[in-house]
């Protein structure tokens, strides 16, 4: 089987003690490929790699690192067809998902902050025929990225691109669930032959990769995204370091739909922010509320909809779910559809396993599910499932569902569907969320404050906010 290497300092090399777990295809159940269990020794080794090349790479021109990343984003279209195949197979979506979002983002990123960084100025503040006040914006030096499965490329070069733009040396750990497509991007600083030392890429599980990369002393900032209990225990390990910390966290996102909205597009959209990616992706509505003026025609035609919706091996061209990441996410989804029984729910589409034919019989695929008569504070509406699973719940005034939808404890997204502006407006502004779509989801622009509130996370990714976090402003006064 396919060992994945580490790749620190220029090349490819074994971890350190020579131990390896299994990769698993989540379509078909069964080990693939061999993930390196890297330790703290190997961790340290990318660390020291990182530090030694910070001084040429921060003392590059902006033009020059900008080419660099662009190279790395030409180096992954290069490899587009096997971006697409790899990061399908490791996470179980489906191929035309991979082809159409994940990896053209991930080729986006790049160029977006290779472009972006040349645009990138700090400021002055000048005190009227006293003296000027000018901010130098310096990198920190090593930094540690730590990137989840849903998204795998996708949200791990979203992290690493920003950095290595503004001059830091990046240690990074891809999810141990979907490491390949990070493995691949090994291969393309090869092709390019990237500068050794600057991105340094070291596989394996959180506890311990992941951990090492958290309490090193040298590590100056640690950009996280995953679950809200991870986020809890790297926050409690770096802030005492006084460590930069930004952190992209779980969520349970209100999808709110008003009667006056429009029906046809409403209801095309929110098939897709409920299961697109199998529905795990965190932005994903997993709270549905519909006003009570269309809410029996919504519920009747978007369960037709989802009850014929394919869900099939990822290679499938007609697939419109794939597998779920893992078993034990499979079986934690299915644990939650029980425990919406138990609290009363009625199960209205999906609710089960969905076996496929051989050889995709051991694959993990759940049926698109969608729950009715639930109360809103329930475990299933207030705890994150991250799968194919949604809840739809009725309501009749704007204050009702503004209580429902911010009883949480998270805070990421919220998509309000309506055509009355000022109620737009009132409640985009009420709802407790870092990002708000109105009539619309999922529409992303770079440029734009990414990220969470509550249990949602601290801070914000994205354009001029990333790049203020890898860097560390320092103001200089001159007196006139
Ligand atoms: P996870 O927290 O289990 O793992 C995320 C990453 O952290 C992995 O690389 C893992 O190895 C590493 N890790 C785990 N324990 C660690 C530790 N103690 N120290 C250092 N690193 C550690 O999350 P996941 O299951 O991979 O991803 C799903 C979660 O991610 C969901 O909660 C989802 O909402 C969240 N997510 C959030 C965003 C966002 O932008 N807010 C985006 C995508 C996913």
């Amino acid at each position: 089987m396919e060992k994945i290497q580490n790749y620190i300092n220029g090349k490819f090399v074994a971890p350190k003690a020579g131990n390896y777990f299994d990769n698993i295809e989540p379509s078909k159940g069964v080990a693939y490929s061999l993930i390196p269990d890297s330790q703290t020794e190997d961790v340290e080794a990318a660390i020291a790699a990182a530090q030694a090349a910070f001084p040429s790479w921060s003392g590059l021109s902006i033009e020059e690192r900008g080419d660099w990343m662009m190279k790395l984003s030409e180096g992954i279209a290069a490899r587009m067809t096997e971006f697409v195949e790899a990061e399908s197979r490791d996470n179980g979506k489906p191929i035309k998902l991979a082809e159409h979002v994940d990896i053209p983002r991930a080729i986006s990123n790049f160029k977006f902050f290779a472009t972006g960084v040349q645009h990138y100025a700090s400021e002055s503040h000048e005190m009227v025929g006293v003296g000027i006040n000018y901010t130098l914006r310096k990198p920190l030096g090593v930094v540690g990225c730590i990137s989840p499965w849903n998204l795998p490329l996708y949200l791990f070069s979203w992290k690493i691109a920003p950095a290595m733009a503004t001059g830091n040396c990046v240690v990074a750990k891809p999810s141990e669930v979907t490491p390949y497509t990070a493995y691949l991007l090994c291969k393309v600083m090869e092709d390019i032959n990237f500068p050794k030392g600057v991105l340094n890429i070291v596989h394996g599980y959180g506890h311990t990769a992941g951990d090492a990369i958290v309490r090193h002393e040298l590590t100056k900032a640690i950009s996280f995204t995953g679950g809200t209990t991870t986020g809890q225990t790297i926050a409690k390990i770096a802030a005492p370091m006084f460590k930069k910390l930004s952190l992209e966290l779980g969520g349970k996102n209100p999808n709110i739909i008003f009667d006056d909205c429009d029906f046809d597009e409403m209801l095309s959209t929110t098939i897709r922010s409920s299961f697109a990616n199998q529905g795990q992706i965190c932005l994903c509505g997993s709270r549905i509320f519909v006003q009570k003026g269309i809410y029996d025609r919504f519920k009747t035609e978007f369960v037709a909809k989802i009850k014929n919706a394919k869900v099939s091996y990822p290679t499938d061209p007609k697939a419109q779910l794939g597998a779920v990441v893992s078993k034990s996410h499979m079986e934690k989804v299915l644990s939650y559809i029980e425990l919406a029984k138990d609290e009363g729910g009625t199960i209205l589409a999906g609710g089960h396993q969905v076996k496929l034919e051989a050889p995709y019989d051991q694959g993990f695929y759940i049926a698109p599910t969608i729950i009715e008569g639930l109360k809103f504070d329930c475990r299933t509406n207030q705890e994150e499932i991250f799968g194919p699973v949604v809840t739809i719940t009725p309501f009749e005034t704007e204050e009702e569902v503004l209580m429902m939808a911010n009883s949480t404890q998270y805070g990421l997204s919220a998509t309000i569907w309506t055509n009355d502006l000022k109620r737009a407006h009132r409640m985009a502004n009420d709802i407790e969320a870092g990002i708000v779509w109105i009539n619309a989801w999922l529409v992303r622009d770079l440029r734009t404050p990414f990220g969470g509130t509550k249990s949602s996370g601290v801070g914000r990714e994205g354009g001029w906010e990333a790049m203020k976090f890898f860097t560390e402003p320092k103001n200089v006064f001159v007196k006139y």
